[in-house]
């Protein structure tokens, strides 16, 4: 277990931690290049050790804050939480197809149409030049889905990858030239990544 896992873990055990700090404030949650791409990597480590990082009410409101979608954390209730993670496994089998040069999965592809339907968060200039975003989590999922619906239509599509670190499962839209960008975030996977190559290459035989 290295920091980040460990912090990730004490984070979700301690539900009062929420009240002072965000761990979204990090910004290796934000990595992904697209709304709907950040969102599905709340679900971590996919194969394997899987962490759901908005499972409470209260987690999911404090994602929603820190993407920048509203300015205030919404109110979120365990249906709340239901619906996100609905949305979130649909956008994510449809990015999977996306990758795979499949057809979308129809009942997925209907559900996050359903959802792009609904309102999406209000912007407002302010005189200082700032930008007020209000609205609900369902206006915030709402675009999220349409976020969704934007790449999964889009060229981007042909972009979307899946972090090369085993174990991360991420997903990220690749805008390097010649797509060459291997990691979802150079600092936390990508250096981990290496360290191990090298600590596998330098291992005494046994
Ligand atoms: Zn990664």
């Amino acid at each position: 277990m290295d920091g980040y896992y460990r912090r990730i873990g004490g984070i979700t055990c301690q539900e009062g931690y929420y009240e002072q700090v965000s761990h979204f404030d990090d910004p290796h949650f934000f990595v992904s290049g697209n709304l709907a791409l950040n969102f599905i990597g709340t679900l971590s480590g996919r194969r394997a050790e899987q962490r759901d990082m908005v499972r409470t009410p209260a987690a999911l409101g404090d994602w929603i804050r820190a993407s920048g979608l509203l300015d205030r954390a919404p109110e979120c209730d365990d249906a709340t939480v239901g619906d996100a993670a609905t949305l979130r496994e649909a956008a994510y089998r449809l990015a999977q197809a996306a990758m795979a040069g499949e057809a979308f999965p129809d009942a997925d592809r209907r559900l996050v149409n359903t959802v792009a339907r609904g309102g999406i968060p209000e912007a407002t200039l302010r005189p200082d030049g700032t930008v007020h975003h209000t609205g609900s989590a369902a206006h915030a999922l709402a675009a999220i889905a349409r976020s969704a619906v934007e790449l999964l239509g889009g060229a981007e599509r042909e972009r979307i990858k899946e972090c090369g670190r085993e174990g991360c499962t991420r997903l990220y839209i690749d805008t390097s030239r010649g797509g060459s960008r291997r990691w979802c975030d150079m600092t936390v996977c990508g250096n981990r990544a290496k360290s191990a190559a090298f600590r596998a290459r330098h291992a005494e035989p046994a």
